[in-house]
């Protein structure tokens, strides 16, 4: 499979497939940057759990961090990554995911 931008550029898109959770600060640079609603951010509560951040329980969200909501849609633009200051992104290109 080849890609190409508007006027026939090889392009090869860089998927995001994975957010390292350990070392995402949830500063939301990504969130702000992507036009395909792949990411979403979301809280951490004491026990460790993922919950949601306007959820109506009592949760203490110790933490907040960006997870992936909906990975197929990613278009492989590859702005999130250059605007993470935590490196915690894990981008796959196209080309090797069709090999
Ligand atoms: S590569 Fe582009 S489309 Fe995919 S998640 Fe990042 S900003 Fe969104
Ligand atoms: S830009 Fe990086 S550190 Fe910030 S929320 Fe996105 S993945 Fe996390």
């Amino acid at each position: 499979m080849s890609f190409a931008t508007r006027d026939g550029r090889e392009w090869t898109p860089e998927y995001l497939v994975s957010i390292n959770n350990k070392k995402c600060i949830g500063c939301g640079r990504c969130f702000k940057v992507c036009g395909r609603d792949v990411m979403t951010l979301k809280g951490i509560n004491e026990e460790g759990e993922l919950v949601d951040l306007d959820n109506d329980e009592d949760d203490e969200i110790e933490k907040k961090i960006m997870v992936l909501n909906d990975q197929g849609a990613c278009i492989g633009c590859g702005a999130c990554a250059r605007v993470c200051p935590a490196d915690c992104q894990t981008h796959v290109s196209a080309a090797a995911k069709a090999a």
